[in-house]
């Protein structure tokens, strides 16, 4: 699952950098709106000219995912202190639908999870992912308690936002490590026509079975797999470069290269 962000930048907002420099954020706060029946362009057009007192980076409605300020730099979202040390804030539109709710809240959740992920951030609840009512209470520079009551309302709580942000944060990082392309070697013997076919594969993974001609995991979940000697794998997206002995897999090999 992914959602588009669509930039629309409040011009004129401020580049302070965060403690750690220039992009370099800690964390993410979620907050809500406290303003039932919101939407993300009502929200961006009051913080146009509002925004030297408050502004965040994102704000969601069921409708989009819209980034209103650069997260390179610092926001007005929860007071001096978690503002300087660098969370992005993400600010979800409230309704009384819960059908919208729902839309609202999974792009929501995602994207908590995607601002975490850009930085390799962990899921760490009360750390590198607050709330603000977490934010009020340990730094005691505001008292709001969003989104907790605004997320009851809808029968979540925080423990349900840490659940749901800490699956999609996993599920991007099994995305990313399924490999485009493999090249599965039968025996070490294949090793240099597996190599020349790596790199025709901008030099993609290799692998070799086992003894017992296993196919290792990895090899198994490419997206392609190109099989130099030996049986087929059963991959679904299987090239196979294998003739009934070594010179027929030479031939096979050099066929897929010359192409
Ligand atoms: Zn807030």
């Amino acid at each position: 699952m992914s959602y588009t962000i669509e930039q629309n930048l409040i011009p004129g907002l401020p580049k302070e950098p965060y403690v750690g420099g220039v992009g370099n954020y800690v964390g993410v706060i979620a907050h809500s709106t406290a303003n039932n029946g919101d939407s993300v362009d009502g929200e961006r057009n009051y913080e146009l000219t509002t925004w030297q007192n408050a502004f965040a980076h994102f704000f969601v409605d069921d409708q989009k995912i819209e980034q209103v300020a650069d997260t390179n730099y610092i926001c007005y979202g929860a007071g001096h202190t978690a503002n300087h040390l660098g969370y992005v804030q993400v600010e979800l539109c409230q309704t009384t639908d819960p059908t919208k709710f729902n839309k609202a809240y999974a792009m929501y959740t995602w994207l908590l999870a995607k601002l975490l992920y850009n930085r390799k951030l962990s899921v760490v609840d009360g750390i590198t992912l607050m709330s603000h009512a977490q934010v009020s209470a340990k730094w005691h520079e505001s008292n709001h308690t969003d989104p907790i009551e605004y997320l009851a309302s809808h029968g979540k709580t925080w423990a349900n936002v840490v659940a749901d942000v800490t699956a999609q944060y996993n599920l991007m990082g099994e995305e990313d490590s399924v490999l485009n392309v493999a090249v599965l070697l039968f025996t070490k013997d294949d090793y240099w026509a597996g190599a020349d076919v790596a790199a025709k594969n901008g030099n993609c993974a290799l692998f070799i079975r086992s003894a017992n001609q296993s196919v290792p995991a990895e090899a198994k979940s490419a997206k392609q797999l190109i099989v130099v000697g030996g049986p087929s794998a059963g991959h679904p997206n299987e090239v196979l470069l294998s003739g009934k002995d070594k010179y027929a897999t030479a031939a096979a090999v050099a066929k897929y290269l010359g192409q």
